[in-house]
């Protein structure tokens, strides 16, 4: 038997159709600063005491922050929060 392995983005929500690890990431080209993942996931992200960009603290998030990182994804208005 073989496990589906794919991934479907419903408009401001991610599905992850199997138990793989959720993994975190921040385009530093896309962020401006406004904390708000960090808000979402304080575990995730660290803020940069300069301008405020975020940067992923950890790319494999544990079972028990997947919530709060699809919540840092939703929250982030440059879209620079990525999940995969
Ligand atoms: S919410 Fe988005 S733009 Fe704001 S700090 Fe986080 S990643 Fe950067």
């Amino acid at each position: 038997m073989t496990k589906k392995s794919s991934n479907t983005v419903h408009e401001n929500s991610i599905h992850f159709e199997t138990e793989q690890t959720m993994k975190v990431d921040v385009d530093p080209r896309r962020c401006q600063g406004h904390t708000l993942c960090a808000m979402a996931a304080p575990a995730l992200f660290e803020l940069s005491e300069i301008d405020g960009h975020a940067t992923a603290v950890r790319s494999d998030i544990p079972a028990d922050l997947a919530d709060s990182a699809r919540e840092a994804f939703r929250s982030c208005p440059e879209q620079a929060v990525s999940l995969h």
